[in-house]
């Protein structure tokens, strides 16, 4: 219990919540700074993002019209990483999974080793007393050429400690991803998959069967199921929301109507995250801080929120 931290939402402190220390468990590295930082260092002036897209898709569309060259050289993803990794710090992170897309081996001659050593590098440079957990993160899109080994080759490299499976949720059964799963278990890594943020509660509770998960990245559809809930809170199983990207993403009508809620109260172990800051604009302490405004949680829930995303 943070009594600092419940003041700063009860007496409209921004500053102890940003103090108190947090979690981000849903982040996606690349997509982590600030875009005033971006806009700084490209010198360009990026458009925000519309305030609500449809889905994924509309959110590709911006991504790809405006942020393409944040990826396309290795200097360019080294700055956005360095900034994921300074606004967390900024934030009062203490612990941070950030999923780093494995196709950025193709940025480095020595592939998954060069890759580790400049997150090493960058942790270091820019957030060494955050506790971070490198993860590894991977589009349901094995299509795209050369992607599947770029995946391959990051769980073989031994490096990363947890792994993150997102894109279209209904692509592809997650049979397809459960060799890599098997695998990422036997290493002793954390596994995560996206679910439930477009697709249905049997879809959440199937892909954490099969993939044998820890943590479901969104799962908030299992709040239209007694069942996949009750079976969620029985075996432990994480959800790690994303409230604003929710909304901004048209999943969910507003924050006063976030499941977030209802799942709490059926005994999920729930934390709130940023999924993409440099999209979505809600720091995690804005997360805590708009969740009080709306009315849907005491300051005394949100303090349990947050001490579940340290446990
Ligand atoms: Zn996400």
């Amino acid at each position: 219990m943070n009594l600092d931290f419940q003041k700063g939402l009860t007496e409209n402190l921004p500053d102890l919540i940003r103090r108190t220390p947090k979690s981000d468990l849903h982040n996606h590295a690349a997509l982590g700074g600030q875009l005033s930082d971006f806009r700084a260092f490209l010198g360009t002036d990026i458009p925000p993002p519309p305030p609500i897209m449809k889905g994924l898709r509309e959110m590709d569309r911006y991504i790809y019209g405006h942020l393409r060259p944040l990826f396309q050289t290795r200097e360019n993803f080294e700055f956005a990483i360095g900034a994921a990794f300074r606004q967390a710090k900024n934030d009062g992170i203490v612990r941070i999974e950030m999923s780093i897309d494995c196709w950025f081996v193709n940025h480095y001659p020595n592939r998954a080793e060069g890759l580790a050593s400049f997150l090493k590098q960058s942790h270091q440079e820019y957030a060494p007393d955050v506790n971070w957990i490198p993860e590894m993160g991977f589009s349901r899109n094995f299509e795209a050429p050369g992607y599947q080994h770029c995946v391959e080759e990051c769980l073989d490299s031994g490096f990363f400690r947890s792994i993150d499976l997102y894109g279209e949720e209904l692509a592809e059964p997650p049979e397809t991803y459960q060799y890599l799963f098997k695998k990422a278990k036997q290493q002793g890594m954390k596994c995560k998959a996206h679910a439930g943020e477009f697709g249905d509660a049997d879809h959440v509770r199937k892909t954490a069967e099969v993939l044998e998960l820890d943590a479901v990245q969104h799962g908030i559809a299992s709040a239209t199921s007694h069942e996949v809930m009750h079976w969620l809170a029985k075996n432990r199983i994480q959800l790690n929301v994303c409230p604003t990207s929710n909304v901004r993403l048209g999943v969910v009508k507003d924050l006063a109507h976030h499941p977030i809620r209802i799942l709490f109260d059926h005994g999920i172990r729930v934390t709130l995250n940023t999924d993409d800051l440099l999209i979505f604009g809600a720091s995690v302490s804005d997360e805590y801080f708009n969740l009080f405004q709306t009315g849907l949680f005491s300051a005394a829930e949100l303090d349990q929120i947050r001490e579940n995303g340290l446990r």
